[in-house]
């Protein structure tokens, strides 16, 4: 027991040196990121220049999203819910993600304007939308289009065997899907592993899925991929609408229950 406590404390330190870290490190990058708009912004007579600012925007950009994964792995992620229209958030979402999809994707967006609120965290859904618009833009390396859909999807009582531990019920439905290069069964296979990642050395974590992962399982949702190599790949997430969970509720009851053992 006393070993466990060491290792747990040690761990302990350990997620507090990698938070505290990727925290400067956040603060530095955006630091960066809003002098180099400044930059983009000063020299449009020069499109050298301007040029030289983007990659320094792109990369700390990218910088930046690596630090706030480690923070969230670290960390494990506090849910700040609150009640959302997915629409609106995913076209405020997708207004940043184009600069960073750049100009040979096309992005579309088919809201379901009848789509109930969601009770939910802003931040979390933001960042679990922008890590799957980053997989599809590197998995369209020569460009492509890029599909976000809404729609509104009834789990029916004994069907949820196959989706996890999800509730029956009514739930906001996205899809996000690529035309891009698929995934073979392999790679499908270990895709929400941690550090599980096909891509480059500084270019992929393997955090990015796993992220996804973990924000949707807070928010009791679920999620399923389909995905055909050399066709392209969908990720469908699922999340229950605000009337049928409150997430306040759960955290406090699963507290509660955790507090008893
Ligand atoms: P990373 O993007 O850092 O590699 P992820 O956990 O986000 O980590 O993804 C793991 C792997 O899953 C990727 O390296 C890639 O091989 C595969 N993948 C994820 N999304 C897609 C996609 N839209 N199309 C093809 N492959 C994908």
């Amino acid at each position: 027991l006393q070993k466990q406590i060491q290792q747990a404390q040690k761990m302990e330190s350990l997620g507090l040196l990698v938070s505290g870290l990727a925290h400067d490190f956040n603060n530095l990058l955006a630091g960066m990121m809003g002098y180099a708009q400044q930059g983009i912004k000063h020299s449009s007579a020069n499109p050298e220049l301007a040029e030289y600012f983007q990659h320094i925007f792109t990369r700390a950009e990218q910088g930046a999203r690596m630090t706030r994964q480690l923070l969230t792995f670290a960390r494990g992620s506090h849910l700040e819910p609150m009640r959302i229209q997915m629409n609106t958030l995913i076209a405020q979402t997708l207004e940043f993600v184009g600069t960073l999809l750049g100009p040979t994707i096309k992005i579309e967006f088919n809201p379901d304007a009848t789509i109930a609120d969601l009770y939910a965290d802003p931040t979390q859904l933001e960042q679990m939308l922008v890590n799957l618009c980053i997989n599809a833009r590197d998995a369209m390396p020569h460009g492509g289009t890029l599909r976000v859909e809404t729609h509104t999807f009834q789990l029916h009582k004994g069907k949820q065997d196959a989706r996890f531990t999800a509730q029956p019920g009514p739930y906001v439905q996205i899809t996000i899907t690529d035309t891009g290069e698929g995934m073979s069964p392999e790679v499908l296979a270990r895709l929400f592993e941690p550090f599980f990642t096909t891509k480059d050395v500084g270019r992929g974590t393997g955090l990015g899925l796993s992220v996804v992962y973990g924000i949707i399982q807070q928010h009791h949702g679920f999620i399923e991929v389909t995905s055909q190599p050399g066709k392209g790949t969908c990720f469908a997430l699922y999340f229950p609408v605000a009337e049928q969970v409150s997430l306040e509720e759960t955290t406090l009851n699963e507290r509660a229950a955790s507090e008893k053992v």
